[in-house]
């Protein structure tokens, strides 16, 4: 699955409707508006997800719904505007497993390169929560995973992430 390029589908000005022209400005390829200015600058957007453990076990949930439809993630999502990592993920965590987490530490960043929606930069946590799980109705199950039974489907770079987990307990041990 490739993301589509926004750069590639922006034609026109979204403040004045002018056409928008390439250039390219340090190196980074734009869309600029020669009648008003604005410059469309091509960037990631910031998601976050949670190695929520127990017991030496990754909390994981299986979607419902496409993109990675079957697939199995760790918990998380898209950044809202105004709210930090931190809140974010706090939010996330409630909403699809129903629990308030202890946050750790940081794992890594992983630059999601393989989602349909776009080209994402994947903060991801780890932490622990006291609480049940609750189930949000878009997912179809949940399941704590050891390192040795990881599932095969596993989306984004969750496997990746979970594996400098376990090995090391992050990115950069
Ligand atoms: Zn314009």
């Amino acid at each position: 699955m490739t993301p589509p390029n926004e750069y590639e589908l922006y034609k026109f000005c979204p403040h004045c409707g002018k056409d928008l022209h390439s250039e390219t400005i340090n190196k980074e390829k734009t869309k600029k508006c020669e009648s008003c200015g604005f410059i469309f600058w091509n960037k990631s957007k910031p998601v976050v997800s949670v190695i929520l453990h127990n017991d030496g076990k990754v909390l994981m949930i299986q979607r419902a719904t496409e993109p990675f439809k079957n697939y199995w993630v760790l918990p998380g999502g898209f950044t809202s505007y105004l709210e930090d990592a931190e809140t974010a993920i706090r939010r996330e965590a409630f909403e699809e497993v129903g629990v308030e987490i202890k946050l750790q530490k940081i794992i890594g960043t992983y630059l999601i390169d393989n989602d349909p929606r776009g080209i994402h930069l994947d903060i991801i946590f780890a932490g622990t929560t006291k609480d049940e799980i609750t189930l949000h109705n878009e997912d179809l199950q949940w399941k704590y995973f050891s390192p040795e039974e990881l599932p095969d489907k596993i989306a984004y770079k969750h496997r990746e992430a979970i594996t400098d987990w376990f090995k090391k307990g992050s990115k950069y041990d």
